[in-house]
């Protein structure tokens, strides 16, 4: 039998997380999708709840009817459960360290089969992007700027209430090379204070915009307390990935940038197009999407 394209042998090998995290087993009857499930002893109740492998089984099949009704090739790959301890970070080419600064990370040091995605800016509040990626469950970490967020919050609170974590990229959105002290404190901690007002709590990851910045910028984040700034690898369209290594692969710990966009030229589908394109890839090289908030 194959099943969105991927053979059984693929699925099985999916199936066999071991040690993987796994979304949540869905609660018992309540929620749970229309969806067909495997009958037989597994499928009886014990005392009116379900047995394990029936919450299992179902938990799968809501997994296959999401992937299906998004498009998507081929079920998703399972990030590993978060680590203990957050990877040591070591200076280098993906690394900047500094005494008294936050860490400048452009790729997370890990092993794990790991790839983050981060959505930027804030423009585009599309409601089709937060079904999809609530529906698959996708880890996203966004970074905001309040002149394009502000006009619908909302949708951003909606998004932290699922887990997804939201991240400062200032006020406004200026290169902040250009800025004196004060005004980095008004675009890096005003956001912060912001975020803190209309989120629910304080950021500790910053993203400056253009991925441009100066030690007195660094400085100034960390005073309102940004703990890292996360740059990126790769660059997500609707259309395709541009990557930062000539391998044009997906590596572990690679932090893949995109933007709430609305359709235009240059950005040729929407962004359920690029989240569709950032999950099939990530799953046909070998990667799941995590969690950069456990890593970072
Ligand atoms: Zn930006």
């Amino acid at each position: 039998m194959a099943v969105l394209g991927v053979s059984c042998s693929a699925l099985r090998a999916q199936d066999g997380s071991g040690g993987r995290a796994s979304a949540p087993a869905a609660p018992p009857v309540a929620g749970q999708p229309a969806v067909a499930v495997p009958q037989g002893a597994a499928g009886q109740e014990v005392n009116g709840r379900l047995g394990v492998a029936e919450r299992e089984a179902r938990q799968q099949q809501a997994e296959l009817a999401a992937a299906r009704h998004w498009g998507l090739a081929a079920l998703p790959l399972k990030a590993p459960e978060a680590p203990a301890e957050k990877p040591e970070l070591v200076a280098g080419p993906n690394v900047l360290l500094a005494d008294g600064l936050p860490p400048v990370v452009r790729r997370v040091p890990t092993e794990d089969n790991v790839v983050f995605l981060t959505v930027d800016d804030g423009a585009a509040k599309d409601p089709e992007f937060a079904e999809m990626a609530a529906g698959l469950d996708v880890p996203l970490s966004v970074f905001l700027s309040d002149y394009l967020a502000r006009s619908d919050y909302d949708y951003f609170r909606a998004m932290r209430d699922r887990g997804v974590s939201v991240n400062n990229h200032t006020v406004n959105h200026p290169d902040l090379r250009r800025l004196g002290a004060d005004a980095l404190r008004r675009e890096i901690c005003g956001q912060q204070d912001r975020l803190e007002q209309e989120i629910g709590t304080r950021p500790w990851l910053f993203r400056p915009p253009y991925g441009e910045y100066t030690a007195a910028a660094l400085r100034t984040a960390a005073s309102c307390g940004v703990t890292a700034v996360a740059l990126w690898t790769e660059e997500a369209f609707p259309d395709h990935l541009e990557y930062r290594y000539s391998d044009e692969k997906l590596h572990p710990g690679d932090i893949i940038l995109t933007h709430f966009r609305d359709p235009a030229p240059g950005w040729k589908g929407t962004m359920a197009d690029m989240l569709r394109r950032v999950i099939d890839t990530a799953t046909a090289e070998g990667f799941a999407i995590g969690r950069l908030e456990d890593y970072l």
